[in-house]
């Protein structure tokens, strides 16, 4: 069984997350997302939230579905624990899975802000961090409408504009 989650799934969760988060009176100064998934979500949260500083760290764990490397590792560049000092932060990503990434994110923050939230659009019960916001709990593997598709290659055809509108 796969959960599946479409964009426009995807574009009505992102608003409940913030309506959540605002009601909460959480008000971060700082969306920090995890790279790749999170962008997405971050994205939407800091428009939502009507936050402008959006920030970015790459963590690289999963190999395929369900498989991971040993730790999941901060790829440079790292970004600067400075630019959050004394800052409200919410971490955003798309799944808190077994946690390890958002726990790798949450003690790098720890030290350095204010204060750190977590919001996720899933959480599975096994996930090491309870995050602040979740929209929805699964223990399914999830099909999320940016990486359910492969990376898209040359097609050969002309590019789009010089091609008759369709
Ligand atoms: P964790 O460290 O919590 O195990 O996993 C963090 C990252 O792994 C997520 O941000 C996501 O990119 C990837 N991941 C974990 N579980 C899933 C899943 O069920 N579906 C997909 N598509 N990616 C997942």
């Amino acid at each position: 069984m796969r959960e599946n989650l479409s964009y426009e799934q995807f574009g009505v969760a992102v608003r409940e997350l913030a309506q959540t988060i605002a009601d909460d009176g959480y008000q971060p100064d700082v969306v920090l997302s995890i790279a790749r998934g999170g962008v997405f979500v971050a994205g939407g949260l800091a428009y939502a939230l009507d936050c402008k500083n959006i920030h970015l760290v790459n963590v690289e764990f999963y190999t395929g579905v369900g498989t991971t490397l040993e730790m999941p590792v901060m790829l440079a560049p790292v970004p600067n624990a400075i630019d959050f000092t004394d800052k409200k932060v919410l971490i955003a990503d798309d799944v808190a899975d077994t946690g390890k990434t958002l726990k790798l994110v949450r003690d790098f923050c720890l030290d350095a802000v204010a204060e750190v939230r977590s919001a996720v659009i899933y959480e599975k019960t096994q996930s090491l961090v309870k995050c602040e916001y979740v929209w929805k709990r699964t223990d399914e593997w999830i099909n999320f409408p940016w990486s359910v598709l492969p990376p898209v290659h040359t097609s050969g055809q002309a590019p789009r504009e010089n091609r008759e509108a369709l």
